[in-house]
């Protein structure tokens, strides 16, 4: 059987020799995980690892849908407590998710544009919300 080879992810081993290398096709895709996430093994290291592997989406039992509802609340300056009532979740999961974006902030920008489909400026107004909230807390 063919399996599709994934050319835009790269091998998160720092001690596998594609590491961070992409379009080498070496990775595959390797199932799903309960919350719906999808696995990819490297087929030189065999390691597996998780989609969202370096994301704020990374480690988070929430439904990627969830937490996607919950940035854009964020991007609303929905405060943290009016977020936590809307969607049910624990006001501390809501803080734990808005840190996680806070720290992965610059560098995923571009992951927000792209696979969300939020535009420049909601990703923009989302940030300074987070850092806003981050300095009072
Ligand atoms: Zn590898």
């Amino acid at each position: 059987m063919r399996k599709a080879r994934k050319l835009d992810v790269a091998c998160p081993n720092k001690i596998c020799r594609t590491f961070n290398k992409i379009g080498l096709k070496n990775i595959i895709r390797k199932g799903k995980q309960q919350n719906g996430t999808i696995r990819y093994q490297c087929t030189d290291c065999k390691r597996t690892f998780a989609r969202t592997i370096n994301t704020p989406f990374f480690h988070k039992h929430l439904k990627k849908e969830e937490i996607i509802r919950i940035c854009k609340m964020l991007s609303e300056k929905t405060s943290f407590r009016a977020i936590a009532r809307i969607t049910d979740h624990h006001l501390d999961t809501i803080r734990a998710i808005a840190t996680a974006i806070a720290l992965h902030c610059k560098k995923f920008n571009e992951y927000f544009i792209k696979e969300l489909k939020l535009s420049p400026i909601e990703v923009d107004e989302m940030w300074s919300f987070v850092k806003k909230k981050k300095k009072i807390a």
